[in-house]
């Protein structure tokens, strides 16, 4: 299931003297299976373009389309593609509001008209996804728990709609080491495990790094830059102009080569870095 973005724009308070253009001629295709990193300085224009990705934003101009559905024609069905296209938005807890975990997570199943046995095995599912303990918690309040904890119950009312496409905006924000970890494992696990596309909105440049198969980077409402991560890692200048950092393995690695190590280009990620270090220190040489 793919999804295609045509010529997309799109304004805030149009015609207005706040009007504000956020997105201007977006044109991306999203695959079925891939893990994207969106990533891009504040007010670049990514939640706005996420929005648009299950159509609870509609376009001020140009096109998108959800698995061969236009999401502007009125005969598409946007339920459908709403139970397609998951969205965990920014900070997701604030939008729990029932008194149990599990009528929380149930919300989503419910609507859709499943029976009760469905919305049983969906809401463990969900839970199971998201390493929440079922007995344990399924009766409890949402607002007992940590926040990383309600974090989790959020994104799991999401997959309990099984949606091929999960989108999450800046799913970490907020959250302690810990905390960030449980969520980067459950993603990483949901898209080798259960196949599922990802869109994810971060801040960290490691965890996109670490993730991601593909970069896609914002800046003013346009991409910016769009390819693999080692590709899109060794423009750290033009990040950086851009207002963004790189991963920790690329800054160390500049670092290096200042200081006359011959480091590969296009070294990005943690375990690369590593492996040029010792292979510096020489073999057995840093047995500490
Ligand atoms: P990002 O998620 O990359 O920080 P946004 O999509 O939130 O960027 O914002 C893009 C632009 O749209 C910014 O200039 C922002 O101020 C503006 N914007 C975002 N949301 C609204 C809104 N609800 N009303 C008016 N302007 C908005
Ligand atoms: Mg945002």
């Amino acid at each position: 299931m793919s999804i295609v973005i045509e010529e997309l724009n799109y304004t805030y308070m149009s015609g207005g003297p706040y009007e504000t253009k956020a997105l201007a001629d977006i044109n991306l295709t999203i695959e079925d299976g891939e893990f994207i990193g969106l990533i891009g300085h504040t007010g670049s224009g990514k939640s706005t373009l996420v929005q648009h990705l299950n159509g609870l934003l509609m376009p001020t101009s140009g096109r998108i389309m959800v698995d061969g559905l236009d999401l502007a024609d009125k005969k598409t069905d946007r339920r459908a593609v709403r139970q397609k296209v998951g969205l965990v938005f920014q900070y997701p807890e604030n939008q729990l509001f029932e008194e149990t975990v599990e009528k929380d997570i149930a919300f989503g199943p419910k609507n859709l008209g499943l029976d009760q046995e469905e919305i049983d095995r969906r809401v463990r599912d969900a839970m199971r996804r998201v390493a929440l303990d079922y007995d344990k918690l399924h009766e409890r309040s949402v607002f007992e728990l940590s926040g990383g904890q309600m974090r989790r119950v959020a994104i799991a009312g999401v997959l309990a709609m099984e949606p091929k496409v999960l989108v999450l905006d800046e799913p970490c924000a907020g959250l302690d080491p810990r905390g960030r970890e449980e969520i980067m494992g459950l993603i990483k696990a949901l898209h080798r495990e259960a196949g599922t596309t990802i869109v994810m909105v971060s801040h960290s440049m490691d965890d996109v790094a670490s993730l991601a198969e593909r970069v896609i980077v914002m800046n003013h409402g346009t991409v910016a830059m769009d390819g693999v991560p080692r590709d899109v890692f060794s423009r750290g200048e033009e990040l950086r102009a851009m207002g963004l950092d790189v991963p920790q393995a690329v800054e160390l690695a500049a670092k290096l080569r200042e200081k006359g190590f011959d480091i590969p280009q296009g070294v990005y990620l943690i375990e690369e870095i590593k492996h040029e270090i010792e292979k510096i220190l020489g073999k057995g040489g840093a047995a500490c």
